[in-house]
């Protein structure tokens, strides 16, 4: 018995220092804030890609964070003009006030679906007809946050040689589960058919021969193309990272791991520009090819650091925070070197799981209710829980927020194929 008292105390100390040595080190070390340098290459054909580089945005006094954006325009340009210039504000508008920088992160995946579908919805009621991808990204210290719709692909590569991609790409011909959607909710999907020929090109939704299954604006497609994006927050190890971000003249020339490789070692607005030209080299100009590079990286660090060899710990080093235990202590061993912390990932194209379902959100400092999505007050009597009417009835609490105005509401039937999409219900 008296051994193993005295065995106890005289372990425990030893692990409790190492554990707490660890902790401080990591914590001392991701207080700095990372530089963040970027550039933009673009070779347009149909001047329909657009793109946004804004660093400096600040979310109070003391703090910034950088955003930087896609947008490839279809039928028109005019969709990617509008998404370029509004669709920022209208996420910062859906984030309540007074957050600390956790709250602020925290608050942002469920923003960007209301920016998003805000853009979208605003978009729609000028009636111009065109469309565009957004891919949206926020860089707030060592935190990406990324948001999209379409196939303008972002990629992170890390110092370890790890390429990951960031999104999704929302292609009726490579993604089953949008297809099943959009069918479902009335849409036909087929390929492009000759009459009396043979079927010829990508899997596209009819009506309007889209070849997406996620955009803004698309009015004239049918409203199961949503404007709601997948989004992705990870946050990076102290070592850094870059991100490609790049419309699909790009990325239907090379793969995520040639486009990372192809400009490796070189600064960020020189990488841009290598990338546009592998491409081009690859497949010649056959589409708008547009790529922006942000290098997030050390304060000390002008340039991220060579790439190592490709690890063969690949499985370890994305972790999800619930991961607990050994793993858990493993991985933050290992984020002192190059681990990618994933933070947060949703795709689902249903509003009301994306809103969630608290009953604090939607509910403004001056009493009244503010709709989820654009912001505006409501009355409490006009106020639509985002649940109402759910099929899903027994999880269903039509009094609980967050809220709809009686437009987002019509818009939320529509996307889900409740209602005929174009037709106004009086
Ligand atoms: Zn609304």
């Amino acid at each position: 018995m008296g051994s193993r008292v005295e065995r106890g105390p005289r372990r425990h100390p030893d692990f409790v220092s190492l554990a707490m040595l660890m902790s401080r080190e990591l914590r001392s070390e991701k207080m700095e804030k990372p530089c963040v340098k970027y550039g933009c290459s673009a070779q347009s054909r149909k001047g329909e890609d657009y793109f946004l580089m804004k660093t400096g945005c600040h979310r109070d006094s003391s703090t910034s964070f950088s955003v930087f954006g896609i947008f490839d325009g279809h039928n028109g340009d005019a969709a990617a003009i509008y998404s370029r210039d509004n669709l920022l504000n209208h996420v910062l508008d859906a984030i309540p006030h007074g957050l600390n920088c956790d709250e602020w992160l925290q608050a942002l995946p469920r923003a960007l679906v209301a920016g998003f579908v805000k853009t979208d919805k605003q978009f729609q009621s000028k009636g111009l007809t065109s469309g565009t991808t957004a891919t949206f990204v926020i860089v707030d210290k060592w935190t990406v946050t990324v948001a999209s719709v379409g196939d303008s692909r972002c990629i992170l590569d890390t110092p370890d040689g790890v390429v990951s991609v960031l999104t999704v790409d929302h292609r009726l011909e490579e993604n089953t589960e949008e297809r099943e959607r959009v069918t479902a909710s009335g849409g036909e999907v087929g390929r492009l058919n000759v009459v009396g020929g043979p079927e010829i090109g990508p899997l596209r939704c009819w009506p309007g021969g889209l070849c997406l299954s996620r955009s803004i604006g698309d009015m004239d497609v049918g409203e199961f193309i949503v404007p709601i994006p997948y989004v992705k927050q990870v946050k990076l190890s102290n070592g850094g990272g870059r991100l490609i971000i790049a419309s699909d003249g790009i990325w239907d020339a090379l793969s995520s791991e040639t486009a990372a490789k192809s400009c490796r070692g070189l600064p960020a607005e020189l990488a841009a520009r290598q990338v546009v030209k592998e491409a081009l080299r690859t497949r010649g100009l056959k589409d708008d090819t547009t790529c922006i590079v942000v290098d997030i990286v050390p304060p000390d660090n002008s340039l991220p650091p060579p790439p190592k060899q490709q690890s063969k710990l690949r499985s370890l080093l994305f972790r999800t925070k619930f991961h607990g235990g050994c793993a858990s202590k493993l991985s933050k061993k290992l984020s002192a070197v190059c681990i990618v912390e994933e933070l947060f990932e949703e795709g689902s194209a249903m509003l009301a799981e994306r809103l969630g379902n608290t009953e604090t959100c939607g509910s403004s400092t001056s009493g009244l209710f503010t709709c989820a999505v654009c912001q505006v007050d409501l009355a409490a009597s006009e106020g639509i829980s985002v649940n109402a009417g759910s099929i899903f009835s027994t999880s269903s609490k039509p009094w609980q927020g967050p809220f709809l105005c009686v437009g987002c509401r019509e818009k939320k039937d529509a996307m889900e194929g409740k209602r005929p999409s174009g037709i106004k219900v009086v």
